[in-house]
């Protein structure tokens, strides 16, 4: 039997790959895809183009707060895969509105819709940076969640609302929480794409504060596994870490992108004031998907960063218009 599953934010970079890997040739089969995306500055159609002919893909462009209209669609699917939000921590310490709104009250109006339809599985997509930042060691799923910038308590808000919804009304709900993504297709204000595409204009990368701060990347096919694991073999109610195993600081990254695009340090890099409340360091135990669900990062980080690198190298058409949408 086909299973039919409104995949929020569809359009954007994570949740695109996901719509493509499941309507791919390594997809489940028997699926049909429904992508429900505002097409925000984030969102973009091109990201689907892929699949875009699929038979079994319907593409609806709405907001995830417009509750007449989610509840329409929930009427009509089994599942839900919930990318949908304002992600940029950047946007989030300039205005936090829309990011509560997107992400805290639409979130709400979906798992309002999946409880009075009774949607088969929710899955929340969150994020490490709800646990707010640690110095040594790594973060379990227990850990308490401390937020600090906009965007994350945005987001450790609607976790916490989904998990909420299982425990008082049993909806099943499962929530993934993963470090930084990176891969081809991601929107070129976040740094791995601003940075090589500043490099390939021959401009500056801005590298924030002492460029210290450490992030664990994640490929985003690791990430699509990792969701994909969860959605079929994970438990209603509980909480997985989705990590990439490779730790940087910004600075380590810098260098490695300064190299991929044959830039050098003095000419290409130019220190900039810290962000605000900047989290130091992200790291999560990812034991719960590994020994629970056979989960492990399998793109080696030197590879997944070359390939990236080349997809923008050889994708100026896809990210110079974007370039101008992304300015603050
Ligand atoms: P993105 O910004 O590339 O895409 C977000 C998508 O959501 C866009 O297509 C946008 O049009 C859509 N959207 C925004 N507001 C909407 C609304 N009100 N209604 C309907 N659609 C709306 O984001 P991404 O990087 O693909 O992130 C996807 C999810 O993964 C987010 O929930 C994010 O918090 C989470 N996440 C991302 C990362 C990362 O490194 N990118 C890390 C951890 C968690």
């Amino acid at each position: 039997m086909t299973t039919r599953i409104l995949v929020t934010g569809g359009a954007g970079f994570i949740g695109s790959h996901y719509v493509r890997t499941l309507l791919g040739p390594a997809g489940p089969g028997e699926v049909a895809v429904t992508v429900l995306d505002a097409l925000t500055y984030a969102g973009n159609p091109a990201n689907l183009d892929e699949v875009r002919d699929h038979p079994q893909l319907t593409f609806v462009k709405g907001d995830i707060c417009d509750g007449e209209l989610v509840d329409e669609l929930l009427a009509e699917h089994d599942e839900v895969v919930h990318f949908a939000a304002e992600s940029h921590v950047d946007r989030s310490i300039l205005g936090a509105t829309d990011f509560i709104r997107t992400n805290v009250l639409g979130t709400q109006t979906l798992l309002d819709a999946a409880l009075r339809h009774r949607v088969g599985r929710f899955v929340h997509v969150s994020t490490d940076e709800v646990y707010g930042s640690i110095d040594t060691g790594s973060w379990p799923e227990t850990d308490p969640l401390s937020p600090n910038s906009p965007y994350a308590a945005s987001k450790a808000s609607s976790d916490l609302i989904a998990l909420a919804q299982h425990r008082t009304h049993g909806l099943d709900v499962r929530v993934t929480r993963c470090s930084n993504n990176y891969g081809h297709h991601q929107f070129p204000e976040k740094v791995i794409p601003l940075f090589i595409t500043n490099l390939l204009d021959c401009k500056k990368v801005p590298l924030y504060g002492d460029g210290g701060n450490v992030r664990d990347w994640l490929h985003i096919d690791d990430h699509v596994q990792g969701i994909e694991l969860v959605r079929t073999n994970g438990r209603a109610g509980e909480v997985y870490n989705i990590g990439g195993g490779t730790e940087l600081t910004n600075k380590e990254l810098t260098a490695l992108l300064l190299e991929a695009c044959g830039a050098e340090w003095d000419t290409g890099v130019e220190y900039v004031a810290d962000r605000k409340g900047h989290d130091r360091r992200y790291s999560v135990d990812c034991r719960k998907a590994r020994d629970e669900l056979g989960y492990e990062p399998r793109k080696d980080f030197a590879t997944g960063l070359a390939e990236t690198v080349s997809w923008y190298r050889e994708n100026r058409a896809w990210w110079e218009p974007l370039k101008k949408r992304a300015a603050l």
